[in-house]
């Protein structure tokens, strides 16, 4: 039976994109193999995973780590109740650094009545495609040259290829610092797989020394997408507001 380093298990609704306000339950992974200027996610292993309580209550009990896939799939019943429940998230860090752990256990939520969504940095592709069969929603970031310091459009191309036909969207994170040029070029690569893929543009959420983008600027990258994808929307955060986890 796999085991994972996790983080936390709780219950929200999906602060972000296509399907904002929807209830899901979060299992959040430790460990990435990126380090974004942005992140907010401390992602370090952590010898214990905080599991939630009741929905909502934000009270959590500590379970050692690693957890088992038996004892994920017992959490998640429980947080669930008998309230339906949209999906279960897998986010992180980078989740698929725990694709066999995801496949394990995807089955049982699926029994549940539950979607299996899975939030990705959209680099991971060869795992990806080991697990794409258990996959059903899919949020993929495109990580911007000017976020991460390094071009990963190529291994973004591929997973986009690799993903595509799956109920899939794409999110770009929007700073200050983002520049029209390397913006394009994500644009370019989506419309490349299919215009059709819808795109999601986040403003970034004001933290630390972050430099957030202009209104003006938002509206500008909107219309520049627009001209070769079908489908762009600028949807922010929403969950910090409510103070939701
Ligand atoms: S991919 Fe996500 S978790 Fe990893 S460093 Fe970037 S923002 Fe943080």
């Amino acid at each position: 039976m796999s085991k994972a380093n996790i983080l936390e298990i709780f219950l929200s609704v999906q602060g972000e994109g296509k399907y904002l306000g929807c209830r899901q339950i979060f299992v959040r992974f430790a460990d990435c193999n990126l380090n974004c200027a942005y992140c907010d996610t401390n992602f370090a292993r952590a010898d214990f995973c905080k599991v939630e309580t009741a929905a909502g209550s934000m009270i959590f009990r500590d379970e050692k780590n690693p957890l088992d896939a038996a004892q994920v799939v017992e959490i998640i019943n429980n947080l669930g109740g008998d309230v339906p429940t949209q999906a279960v998230s897998f986010t992180g860090g980078e989740p698929l650094l725990h694709w066999q752990f995801i496949k394990e256990i995807s089955s049982a939520i699926k029994n549940f009545g539950m979607k299996v969504f899975l939030e990705t940095n959209g680099t991971l592709y060869k795992e990806f495609e080991k697990i794409s069969d258990a996959i059903d929603i899919v949020s993929m970031d495109i990580k911007l040259p000017s976020v991460v310091g390094k071009n990963l459009f190529d291994l973004h191309e591929k997973f986009l290829r690799v993903a595509q036909g799956k109920d899939l969207y794409v999110k770009i994170v929007i700073t200050g610092e983002t520049t029209l040029e390397e913006f394009l070029s994500a644009v370019d690569l989506i419309a490349a797989v299919d215009e059709e893929i819808l795109l999601i543009l986040q403003p970034v959420t004001p933290i630390g020394r972050i430099c957030v983008a202009s209104a003006e600027k938002i509206l500008s990258l909107q219309a520049a997408a627009l001209r070769n994808l079908k489908n762009v929307r600028v949807i922010p955060q929403t969950h910090k507001f409510i103070n939701l986890l």
